[in-house]
């Protein structure tokens, strides 16, 4: 099996790098990439050109804008890299009969309520990022092509820019620290997200596969916390490693959301429902602490 893999150098992408090579000849680009292949999300003719001469019969794309704030001020680059670029993967993926795999946000949803949302629930993004992101499922979908669009939430890993990164930073750097506390959602890392995917392409690409496994699946790991519950377990297992940090878990200060102005407006209720994914390809998400202290572990 010949698999195209996009965005190979984000948080996703490198894991996936790890979890697809056993599966087939994994030919996995950057927006960088030489060798005369385009892996540019933000160059359209190229992409075509590069599937068409490809002719994978897997294309997996992590690639995406996904500077929520920065996306406010960049709303045509987010359109194109988070929509158009997913619409030309996906017809080019139809014309090829491949599958595609994407990965979509909880941010197409406007975080009202406090249930789990599941995949058919109405979308209203509150960002230009959740409307872009929203806009690429949607040109997925009308491409008519086998597409798995993987929705997911609050990624971290060990390797790249992310939250709980970034809460050690500043508590080594300042005397006091102050986090959003009623935002709620599963911190899920790259991690299970490529061992889910890679778990997926086989069952996709197997002998008993069928179409009727097409569609949208919510992937998160399980249990929920807010921002401020995900800095506290940090901090506190950094603590627990000796790491030297000036302000302790107990001492965060919990903030509201309007408390911490930023351009892009965040959901408040991010809970996704994992019920669909876990039933048709028979999983069990692990409890999200259990990826973040393995991370964490990894990294301090
Ligand atoms: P990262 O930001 O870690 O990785 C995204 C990758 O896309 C980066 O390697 C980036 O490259 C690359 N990229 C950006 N622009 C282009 C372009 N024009 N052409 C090619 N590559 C480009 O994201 P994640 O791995 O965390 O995200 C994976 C998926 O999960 C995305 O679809 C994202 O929308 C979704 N998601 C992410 C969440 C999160 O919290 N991070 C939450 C929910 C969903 P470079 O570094 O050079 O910019």
């Amino acid at each position: 099996m010949k698999i195209l893999l996009l965005g190979k150098n984000g948080q996703v992408g490198w894991e996936l790098q790890r979890a697809l090579a056993p599966l087939g000849e994994v030919i996995a680009l950057d927006r960088k990439s030489a060798s005369g292949l385009c892996g540019d999300l933000a160059d359209l003719d190229g992409l075509v050109a590069t599937v068409r001469q490809l002719a994978p019969d897997l294309i997996v794309n992590a690639a995406a804008y996904t500077a929520v704030d920065l996306a406010e001020s960049e709303q045509s680059l987010a359109a194109r890299i988070n929509a158009e670029a997913p619409g030309v993967l996906a017809r080019e993926a139809s014309a090829l009969g491949a599958w595609l795999i994407h990965y979509s946000t909880d941010y197409v949803f406007d975080g009202s309520g406090q249930s789990r949302w599941q995949e058919d629930a109405a979308t209203c993004p509150l960002s230009t990022y959740g409307r872009s992101k929203l806009d690429g499922e949607l040109a997925i979908r009308a491409s008519g092509a086998l597409a798995v669009v993987l929705r997911t939430s609050w990624v971290y890993a060990a390797r790249g820019h992310n939250f709980a990164k970034t809460m050690l930073r500043l508590a080594a750097e300042r005397e006091a620290l102050n986090v959003v506390a009623d935002q709620f959602g599963a911190p899920t890392g790259a991690e299970l997200i490529a061992d889910v995917t890679a778990h997926i392409v086989r069952q996709i690409t197997g002998p008993s596969a069928t179409d009727s496994l097409a569609g949208t699946y919510h992937l998160a790991a399980a249990g929920e916390t807010s921002w401020h519950g995900f800095a506290q377990f940090v901090l506190a297992h950094a603590r627990h490693k000796g790491v030297p940090l000036k302000v302790a878990a107990e001492q965060i200060g919990a903030i509201s959301t309007e408390a911490y102005p930023v351009p892009a407006s965040r959901p408040r209720n991010s809970r996704l429902d994992v019920g669909k994914l876990e039933a048709t390809f028979k999983l069990k998400m692990p409890l999200w602490q259990q990826g973040v202290q393995r991370m964490l572990d990894e990294i301090l």
